[in-house]
């Protein structure tokens, strides 16, 4: 049998194929040298693959399929959120007076753009259940770090600076990253056998240096911390404001507000929460609301509106942070959050998380007798199941992450939270359907069978992908980040 066509696109090429026809040019040809000086030009031609429309095609259209996706199949990366992104929201974004906008444009000419983005403010402080929004930042690290500069801001204003910031042993990595980026010093907080702040851990760490507490609710082990409201009794006694990262909202949408549980300042990640494709790395969008005791300190500028119903950037605003990104933000990001917003109306947000929750529990329903559960109470949006019982074996939590490529499924983020054990944190998001979900199930049983009849495999998987187990640390330090012709490959210079 023939073997699967495997060559490269540099392998394929053969001089003088081409993937365009153009007519003959009818314009005189401007002498090489009137355009580029000798001395700037390549002494020999560029070694390009020459190749037919079709094979260029072909190259293209292959490697687009080396990569999984939410398009691909079941993504369940905890803390990610890699909900289908409805392409109707793709569509909105490129429309032409959005995307073909500049930043420098009059104000007169963008009032489409502001009165999307003055909207949009008003719709994610409602969500919130905050009073003031801003747009600018870039990322859900970057909103942490300026709802922490705003905090600052606050207590400087009061004539205090107290340095500390309480976070607990769950937290994303990027909490305490920006917490030292802000100029404070992190302060751990341990969790209770629930999986939530130990209330007698905290209580000794308020005080009159406590600038603030951050915290997720639901926390990175998926679950709701009852006692927020005593949490946040407690933390505003002591002088300190409370930071909720948000970036994981797919639980709350429209059944609890973090403004409701005591929370100050919230960020959105609407790359997640609010439906932008993210899997690459950005961009992304990272909006955050705050109390209005806080509002006089959000970047500017805002977005105001006039009593005649004109939309204006508002920059006076004299104890403004001042700016935290260039112009106004990732627009387009922005444009996807308010058509996904707009498309689903309150109802449909709501039923956004009750699904959510509704399937993270019924996959821990399906799997918790093989996998270890070890906060096992009601689920949020995700849940955090362990495979330490798999290591009898020799089988870790990274074997069956490999392992579950080869059923078509991504791998569920494993190590982390670090305070669980072999972490698988699994979090299937509403759009996966009952048909996907037993599918997710059935292949988290089949690889815990296999942990036991043939750990070698597990140790070897992925069997069927494109690439095997990479040595991450070589692929770091010595990429290979391109093709190249063969050495014995034709010249058709
Ligand atoms: C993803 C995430 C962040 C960081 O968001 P970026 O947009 O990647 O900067 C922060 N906190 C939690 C809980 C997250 O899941």
């Amino acid at each position: 049998m023939p073997e699967v066509e495997r060559r490269t696109i540099y392998e394929k090429s053969c001089c003088g194929r081409r993937a365009y026809s153009l007519p003959a040019t009818d314009v005189p040809e401007v002498p090489l040298d009137e355009l580029v000086p000798a001395g700037l030009r390549r002494a020999a031609p560029p070694r390009l693959p020459e190749v037919s429309e079709l094979d260029l095609l072909r190259h293209f259209t292959h490697l687009s399929t080396l990569n999984f996706g939410v398009e691909s199949g079941s993504y369940p990366l905890g803390s990610c959120t890699m909900k289908y992104n409805p392409k109707v929201n793709e569509v909105a974004c490129r429309l032409e007076g959005f995307a073909g906008l500049h930043p420098y444009q009059p104000q007169a000419l963008v009032q489409g753009a502001l009165e999307l983005m003055y909207e949009l403010e008003r719709w994610l402080a409602e969500i919130a259940g905050l009073a003031r929004v801003t747009l600018q930042p870039a990322a859900g690290a970057h909103g942490e770090l300026t709802g922490l500069l705003i905090m600052r801001a606050s207590h400087q204003a009061q004539g205090r600076d107290p340095r500390r910031i309480i976070i607990p042993d769950t937290a994303h990595g990027t909490n305490p990253a920006s917490v030292v980026m802000a100029g404070y010093e992190p302060v751990a907080v341990i969790s209770d056998a629930r999986g939530g702040v130990d209330l007698e851990a905290l209580k000794p760490l308020l005080d009159d240096d406590l600038a603030g507490l951050m915290l997720t609710n639901p926390n990175t082990l998926g679950v709701f911390d009852e006692n927020i409201t005593e949490i946040a009794r407690l933390v505003h006694e002591a002088g300190g404001l409370l930071y909720y990262d948000g970036a994981n909202s797919n639980a709350v949408l429209g059944i609890s507000r973090p403004g409701d549980m005591g929370f100050d300042v919230v960020h959105f990640n609407t790359h997640k929460t609010f439906s932008t494709p993210h899997g690459g790395g950005g961009p992304g969008a990272g909006p955050i609301a705050v109390r209005d005791t806080l509002a006089p300190f959000l970047p500017v500028p805002l977005v105001g509106k006039t009593e005649d119903g004109r939309f204006f950037f508002d920059d006076d605003r004299p104890q403004s942070i001042g700016k935290v990104r260039t112009f106004y933000g990732n627009f387009a990001v922005l444009v996807r959050a308010a058509a996904y917003i707009r498309g689903l109306g309150p109802d449909g947000l709501r039923r956004v998380s009750e699904m959510a929750v509704l399937n993270a529990n019924y996959v821990m329903e399906g799997i918790k007798d093989l996998y270890e559960v070890p906060f096992e109470r009601r689920c949020m949006h995700e849940l955090v199941a362990s495979a330490a019982p798999l290591k009898e074996h020799g089988v870790r939590a990274l074997d069956v992450a490999k392992r579950l490529l080869d059923y078509g499924v991504h791998p569920p983020t494993t190590y982390f939270p670090l305070l669980v054990d072999e972490a698988l944190m699994i979090e299937p998001t509403e759009t996966e359907s009952r048909e996907d979900l037993d599918r997710l199930i059935e292949a988290l049983r089949a690889v815990a069978a296999e942990a036991a009849s043939d750990p070698q495999l597990l140790r070897e998987a992925p069997l069927t992908m494109p690439v095997r187990r990479l040595d991450e640390a070589e692929a770091a330090r010595h990429p290979v980040l391109r093709q190249r012709f063969p050495e014995d490959g034709e010249s058709c210079a």
